[in-house]
């Protein structure tokens, strides 16, 4: 890939897309120096450049990296069966370290630049961010959880710490500010499949959610809240969160509080569709089957009544779940997307600058002054989707959080 060592060159495409709209067809020339574009300027220049000794790069169509807002790094998707799944878990550090910066090189050669870790138990995800920053350019930005916040004996293990009352959320919260991008609350539990419904009680009140909300908020670190079912969608709306992670058996009423809050919705597919299209990795009933299909099919419903009413929509995989796998899950999501009814432009949009302005990354956009954070493709994905699967050249930005 001409300039994954060079301090200058140039790029002439056919087309590109800057994260939040198409721009006009036809060539258009970029110019990268120390990983900024220095300049982006119609018209096919790369005769010019290279007479003056730069190293020019074509390809058919420019596009922000990707951003997965949901992902486990120190898990790996791809073994299905729950033996070997549950061995994985009980590797000592320093391998599940190996397997995190696996995922997130995984993830990285898939287009995908910036990722948020939502959260493992040993704190791998703030020690592989650290290496990223080290070695820019070497894997994505990572924005990481560190631990989340449960509660004692409920679902979270893998990726909380207990919390028991209020003061411990007030001691507890500054504590985790210091490490960790953003506070991830696990408010309740999985989805029960077989009920198709999820049956147990949130694990925090609306007051305690609000409390781990206000305190986050007073140490500048937005809140992330693990969440699906009517009961643990009302608490997380009422406390204010910054995101919802997955938010099955979604409502209208939710959305349109989450609209006017601006609560953002990271509703990751992936997890339950990998589950419905492949039951037996499970041993799932036929029953059951047809109660994530219901699921499915109910979340894509709210997804485009979530669009409709303008919530602010992440993409995010879950990868590191079972049949999730970094990388080409967000390709899986992206589908699901379309599926549901979304424009790829609006999916796009999702995947790439909506996510980066949540964080609040200092540039959106693919835009002049601003970092060069791209994929090239060998064609345009609003004609060949596909080409969005096999990319031709990746370039992560070495940049931290605002
Ligand atoms: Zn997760």
């Amino acid at each position: 890939m001409v300039g994954a060592d060079s301090v200058q060159f140039a790029l002439v495409v056919d087309g590109w897309f800057d994260g939040e709209s198409r721009q006009p067809d036809g060539p258009t020339t970029f110019l990268v120096q120390n990983g900024v574009v220095a300049d982006i300027s119609q018209g096919d220049h790369a005769a010019a450049l290279a007479a003056r000794g730069l190293p020019v790069e074509r390809g058919g169509y420019l596009i922000p990296g990707l951003v997965d807002a949901h992902v486990h790094l120190f898990l790996d998707g791809a073994p299905t069966d729950a033996k070997l799944r549950s061995e994985h878990m009980k590797q000592p550090v320093e391998q599940l370290a190996e397997a995190a910066r696996r995922s997130a090189r995984q993830a990285l050669a898939a287009g995908v630049t910036v990722v948020r870790d939502a959260g493992d138990r040993h704190g791998i995800n703030n020690l592989i961010r650290r290496e990223a920053q080290q070695v820019p350019g070497s894997l994505p930005m990572i924005r990481s959880a560190g631990l989340g916040v449960k509660r004692p004996k409920r679902y979270g293990a893998f990726m909380a710490s207990d919390v028991v009352d209020e003061n411990d959320i007030i001691r507890s919260i500054p504590e985790m500010s210091t490490i960790n991008d953003e506070i991830k609350l696990i408010l309740t539990g999985i989805i029960d499949f077989e009920a198709g419904a999820v049956t147990d009680e949130p694990q925090f009140t609306a007051a305690e959610a609000r409390l781990v909300v206000e305190v986050a908020k007073e140490c500048d670190r937005s809140t992330f809240a693990h969440c699906s079912g009517a009961k643990g969608l009302a608490v997380a709306v009422e406390a204010g969160v910054g995101s919802i992670e997955h938010g099955f058996f979604m409502s209208r009423e939710i959305l349109e509080v989450m609209a006017a809050k601006d609560i953002a919705w990271t509703p990751t597919f992936c997890p339950v569709h990998f589950q419905w299209a492949h039951p037996e990795a499970v041993g799932w009933s036929a029953q059951t089957v047809g109660n994530l299909r219901r699921i499915l099919d109910d979340h894509a419903e709210h997804l485009v009544i979530a669009r409709e009413l303008g919530v602010r929509l992440l993409l995010g995989t879950d990868a590191g779940s079972m049949g999730v796998v970094h990388g080409a899950a967000v390709f899986d999501e992206i589908d699901r997307y379309v599926e549901a009814g979304l424009s790829l432009e609006a999916t796009l949009i999702a995947a790439t600058s909506a996510a980066r302005r949540h964080f609040g990354l200092p540039q959106a956009v693919l835009a002049k002054g601003g970092p060069f954070d791209a994929v090239l493709l060998d064609a345009s994905p609003f004609v060949e989707p596909a080409a969005l699967r096999t990319p031709r050249g990746v370039w992560s930005a070495p940049l931290c959080a605002a």
